[in-house]
């Protein structure tokens, strides 16, 4: 592979040969038995990683695709979509629901903050909600939300539907769907399956899918009710990233073979290393205590380092990269992936470059 910059962003995360190979595979229609087979095998698969019954569908997009879907999939005309905003993602999640015309209301905490269970149930009570969205791994900051208390919460109110986006703490955090009931769980594969962008993946509760029976306006390229239809046959409604699907069938393998659970530690380890290291540095931890990502970290500047000249020393000499921090954070925070294929190894020697590349 040609030289290049070693990415330690929160995604795209860096791809490793073995998954390009798998993409790389001859191509076949779409409409095969061959696709047939290909989508029949990844499908069990898929349900072990997202730890459910539900089908878990293939979209040819990016995660957005899914997240406006959604909402446009499962509220109904006069009823109202509840937002969890605690930064970027979620909060552009709200200004999604409004430009498609939906009527939507938010939570909101600062920057940092995780979303709490009682602050959803205060909301929830004024009623007329038909989908509650919420980000689990707010990736702008680093926040890590209790998803497990908020569902329990959601679920005491019948016709609100759950919609959890794990896009890039899928596969880096146990997220049990089945076990918390939750309505639609999706993913993005550049984030913590290390796959390159462009493929989004799904699952829908039964609940959801009754939903979108009774909701017109669901558009037709992200119509749940065709993915199901497609589904049934192996298939997707529309011609899919074939490559991608087969880079995925190898990285589910990859999973697996490794193990969840030891896939979910790995995790933890890493996340351990770069937060310690932060701190013995005089860094500080952006995300509320207690409430920090597991697949990456966003460190507070305290140290007053120069992040943007710190980036170009790193890349110069190390040939890797890291985030000097989201939109209003930029320069005072800055955020180091470790997720999908890194390991305790690989992030010792970025730790190594990193501490080689400060300024003082
Ligand atoms: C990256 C990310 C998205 C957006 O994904 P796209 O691939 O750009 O659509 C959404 N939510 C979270 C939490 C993310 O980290």
């Amino acid at each position: 592979m040609k030289t290049h910059n070693r990415l330690y962003i929160p995604g795209p995360v860096e791809v490793s040969e073995k998954t390009f190979e798998a993409f790389c595979q001859p191509m076949i229609g779409h409409r095969s038995a061959a696709f047939q087979e290909l989508y029949a095998s990844v499908q069990p698969k898929l349900q072990q990683v997202f730890h459910t019954r539900n089908p878990v569908f293939v979209s040819t997009s990016s995660a957005w695709g899914v997240m406006e879907a959604a909402i446009r999939n499962l509220t109904r005309p006069g009823r109202k979509v509840l937002c969890c905003m605690n930064g970027a993602f979620s909060d552009k999640w709200y200004d999604v629901a409004v430009r498609n015309g939906l009527s939507a209301e938010k939570v909101q905490v600062e920057w940092g903050q995780p979303i709490l269970p009682e602050q959803v149930e205060a909301k929830l009570k004024q009623g007329d909600f038909d989908v509650v969205t919420m980000i689990h791994n707010e990736t702008s900051t680093g926040v890590m939300s209790p998803v497990a208390e908020i569902a329990k919460v959601v679920r005491a109110h019948p016709e609100t539907l759950f919609v959890v986006d794990a896009v890039s703490s899928m596969t880096g955090v146990r997220i049990n769907m089945d076990a918390m009931d939750l309505d639609v769980l999706l993913c993005g594969v550049q984030k913590a399956f290390a796959l390159p962008p462009g493929l989004a993946l799904f699952a829908v509760s039964k609940r959801a899918l009754e939903r979108a029976k009774q909701v017109p306006n669901r558009g037709y390229y992200f119509d749940f009710l065709e993915f199901l239809k497609n589904h049934e046959s192996n298939m997707t409604p529309s011609t899919p990233s074939v490559s991608h699907i087969y880079a995925l069938q190898s990285k589910l393998d990859e999973m697996l073979a490794e193990g969840l659970d030891a896939r979910y530690e790995r995790h933890r380890i890493m996340a351990e290393m770069v937060r310690s290291w932060a701190c013995e540095l005089g860094f500080g931890l952006f995300p509320r205590k207690g409430y920090e990502s597991l697949t990456l970290t966003c460190a507070a500047n305290t140290r007053n380092e120069d992040i943007p000249a710190w980036i170009k020393r790193l890349r110069e000499t190390y040939h890797c990269v890291f985030d000097g921090g989201y939109g209003k954070l930029k320069g005072k925070t800055f955020r180091i992936a470790h997720m999908g294929d890194e390991t305790p190894e690989s992030i010792r020697l970025l730790l190594g470059w990193l501490n080689d590349t400060l300024s003082k």
